[in-house]
């Protein structure tokens, strides 16, 4: 069973080091295991993008950061002063490793609720993933998921999960099946292990629910059970705040308005500040702080003008239906069939175009 393919299909993920170019120009992807990028690395990546790309820092559903909109020269290549000021800001700990240290996790734990404290984790994890040299072969889009017993980051189809059960111990989620329980200070080995494992199985597959027994060729013991929606909270919580970033969208102002250090990225675009933070200044820099908006139910692909097979500015729709009050249901709103970025709950599809918008079930 176990082999490697001869003919893996390209891994177009992008990176710091292959960026994508995009119809409003070359995109980099940067990651931020945890969602938790070194100190001070928002605040300058914020000034790299107003420097040379569109302004904005991009957050993704992976609590990852991207710069988008980058301007090229006649071979294609983005400013060295660009990739200077992100190496500079601590982005790029592993030119190896760089697209596969895509790791999720529980934003909250050890600050409101949960039943252990997975944070210690998370560096782990990373550190032991950056070591393996076998392991810069996953795939670009290859997720690994450290859950604090709240069911938020296991419902995020990640390919290797480990989710608290107690303060010591952790079930590991493999592909879509159950694994075993293990001790918590087993966890970071046993998901490296599967994860080698997988590396040398998987052929042409870039997901682990994608093997024929999806999951059970790496211990997977029984069907893991789907999970609700998990409802991101806003405010002010128990010990942090908690901010959405409407469409993903970090201006510069609201850049500003965040501290220097401890800014946590969540996997639904938003932050935690566990120094806690002036709500009204939040608000008045245009991030949401309260779970009545229509926001946390209304996202979009990139559209246009980023993206070239865009019939519409799907962010443009995205804001009018906010601000009419209308997004009752959970609405992604896309500007072709491809539907990229559409959330894995229920949801209403909406298509943009350039004069219209229709709806779709999913
Ligand atoms: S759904 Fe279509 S328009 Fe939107 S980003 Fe994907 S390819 Fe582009």
């Amino acid at each position: 069973m176990e082999h490697v393919s001869p003919e893996l299909p390209p891994d177009r993920c992008p990176g710091l080091l292959r960026p994508h170019h995009a119809a409003d120009g070359a995109l980099v992807r940067l990651r931020a295991p945890g969602g938790r990028p070194p100190g001070r690395a928002l605040g300058r990546l914020s000034a790299a993008s107003q420097m040379f790309a569109d302004g904005d820092v991009h957050l993704t559903s992976r609590g990852n950061l991207q710069v988008r909109g980058i301007s090229v020269d006649e071979h294609g290549n983005v400013a060295a002063g660009l990739t200077d000021a992100i190496v500079a800001a601590g982005l790029l700990p592993s030119a190896s490793h760089e697209r596969v240290r895509n790791v999720v996790a529980s934003p909250l734990s050890g600050l409101a609720g949960g039943v252990a404290d997975i944070r210690p984790l998370i560096g782990a994890l990373d550190t032991a993933l950056c070591a393996e040299p076998a392991l810069a072969e996953l795939p670009g889009r290859f997720l690994f998921g450290l859950d604090d017993g709240r069911g938020d980051v296991a419902g995020l189809r990640c390919d290797l999960a480990a989710v608290a059960v107690d303060a010591g111990t952790m079930r590991i989620v493999i592909g879509e099946m159950n694994g075993p329980t293990v001790a918590s200070s087993q966890v970071v080995d046993t998901l490296i292990g599967l994860a080698l494992r997988f590396v040398r199985m998987r052929g042409t597959l870039w997901h682990v629910r994608q093997l024929p027994g999806h999951g059970t060729e790496l211990g997977g013991l029984n069907p893991a059970p789907e999970l609700p929606p998990y409802a991101m909270p806003y405010g002010v919580l128990e010990n942090a705040v908690s901010a959405l970033v409407p469409l993903g969208i970090l201006t510069p102002g609201m850049a500003s308005a965040l501290p220097d250090d401890g800014v946590i990225i969540t996997p639904w675009r938003g932050v935690v500040l566990p120094q806690g933070a002036d709500i009204s200044a939040l608000s008045a820099a245009g991030f949401v702080v309260s779970d009545d908006s229509a926001w946390p139910r209304v996202t979009a692909c990139t559209g246009s003008p980023g993206c070239s097979l865009a019939r519409g500015d799907t962010r443009a729709l995205a804001r009018r239906t906010v601000a009419s009050g209308t997004a009752a249901d959970r609405l992604h709103i896309v500007g072709c069939e491809r539907a990229c970025g559409a959330p894995h709950s229920p949801h209403n599809l909406v298509f943009a175009s350039r004069s219209t918008s229709h709806r779709s079930s999913t």
